[in-house]
């Protein structure tokens, strides 16, 4: 199905066309009639899957045609986990509405408040914002949303996770009434469906988490002595002669750790975390994205709102907690129809959380063997119905180390070796 038979009208479809989108991702097929018909959303759609363009394009076919008149005012508001994801939602705004008259803004905390300030002054159609600094505008009277008509959340889970829940609940109250919601998120889990209930009223749901065939992400891993894990990093760099990959790390020491240690071995690395500044965050994934720099290290949250088309390979040099969190990160990869890597290096302290994310894919990830890297310590097969005792999302990940340990697991789970095909475009071959 065409962009045009959605809804969408010309000057939008031209924009697209120029961004190289000429077929509609399912999520969009989904999303946009239902959000240009005025109705509440709530969906699950990972990042990759196109969902960014499945809210915004009818928000811009909605307010085409006019534009913010009254200082500080804004049309459209959206909540966005991390400055990261709100400057890439912020960019594909200004490329989707190339055609329009509409202004865009991303705001978000670590930056000099004047400069967003003084772009509110003028009134901005959509604002793209952390909750964070949103609040902070707003006790400052820079932002009012008395002209405001439509709400996104994007990301919840991952807002929740973050700990955004309070910030996210006293900007709701400041809202009018009459507008309309939509949520996105990779999952919707318990905590995400109690965020929309509050918030969101006869919401209609759709979901595009699908294992249809199609593209897929081959998953695998090695099991390794956690004090090994750098030497095997360096020995797959090395040996597969990895271009552009993006390592996940839980821990902002541990990923500067890292990259002295890649450094020791002769390979150049960089990273990202929130103890950098914005202009270096921005400068090294500037970089990473034109190729100057070919191992980016980042944690968690700093690699949240990364978007990077076809980047061939994800590495988990530690597994996360949650589960969802495999997820998202893996769905770096493989990304706008392409093919894609995802390689775990899972030591025994990684155990549950590999029994979480093997029970959450409903398979075992294949496991490979590097000579010279067996593990004294080694990882059991999971159990694939592995329930985590304490389901409570780490909030501040980047502060502590998150890494569990091990205990004993002792079922033995059925074999299914497959790579998990994450296929955003739906069931097309
Ligand atoms: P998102 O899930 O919004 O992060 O989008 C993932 C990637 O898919 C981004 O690089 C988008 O530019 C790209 N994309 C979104 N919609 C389409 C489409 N209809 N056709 C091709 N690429 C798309």
């Amino acid at each position: 199905m065409p962009f045009s038979k959605l809804g969408l009208s010309d000057p939008i479809i031209t924009a697209i066309t120029h961004q190289g989108y000429t077929t509609p991702t399912p999520i969009q097929a989904k999303a946009i009639p239902i959000i240009l018909s005025g109705k509440n959303v709530i969906a699950a759609a990972q990042t990759g899957t196109g969902k960014t363009a499945s809210f915004v394009l009818p928000i811009l076919e909605k307010l085409k045609d006019n534009e913010t008149t009254r200082k500080k005012r804004v049309r459209a508001l959206i909540i966005a986990p991390t400055r990261e994801l709100a400057v890439q939602v912020d960019t594909n705004i200004k490329q989707y509405s190339s055609t329009l008259n509409l202004t865009s803004l991303a705001m978000y905390g670590g930056v000099d408040l004047k400069p967003q300030k003084q772009a509110l002054i003028e009134g901005v159609d959509i604002l793209v914002a952390t909750p964070g600094r949103l609040l902070d505008m707003y006790t400052q009277r820079a932002v009012h949303f008395d002209e405001l008509e439509i709400l996104v959340l994007d990301e919840a889970d991952r807002m929740l996770d973050m700990g955004f829940i309070e910030d996210i609940n006293k900007i709701m109250d400041k809202l009018p009434q009459n507008r309309q919601n939509l949520l996105f998120s990779a999952t919707l889990s318990h905590q995400v469906k109690a965020l929309a209930k509050t918030t969101i009223i006869k919401p209609v749901e759709i979901s595009v988490v699908n294992k249809a065939n199609g593209p897929q992400i081959e998953q695998w891993l090695v099991t390794v002595d956690k004090d090994k894990k750098s030497a095997l990093l360096s020995h797959l760099i090395n040996e597969y002669q990895w271009q552009q990959t993006l390592i996940f790390i839980e821990t902002k020491q541990g990923a500067a750790k890292l990259v002295s240690q890649l450094e020791k071995r002769g390979i150049n690395a960089e990273c990202i975390h929130s103890g950098r500044s914005q202009a270096i965050r921005e400068k090294i994934l500037a970089d990473f994205k034109s190729g100057k720099i070919n191992l980016l290290i980042a944690t968690g949250i700093a690699a949240r709102g990364i978007d990077i088309d076809n980047l061939p390979r994800v590495v988990n040099y530690d597994l996360p907690y949650p589960a969802d969190d495999y997820i998202h990160r893996i769905g770096r990869t493989g990304r706008a129809g392409s093919q894609g890597e995802a390689v775990s290096l899972v030591s025994k302290d990684d155990f549950k959380n590999l029994c979480a994310i093997e029970s959450k894919l409903g398979h075992l990830i294949t496991r490979k063997e590097i000579d010279g890297f067996a593990p004294k310590k080694v990882v059991p097969v999971s159990i694939l119905n592995y329930v985590p005792k304490h389901k409570k999302a780490t909030a501040k990940k980047e502060k502590t180390a998150p890494e569990q340990s091990s205990s004993s697991v002792k079922k033995k789970a059925k074999t299914n070796q497959a790579p998990l095909p994450i296929n955003p475009w739906g069931n097309k071959s």
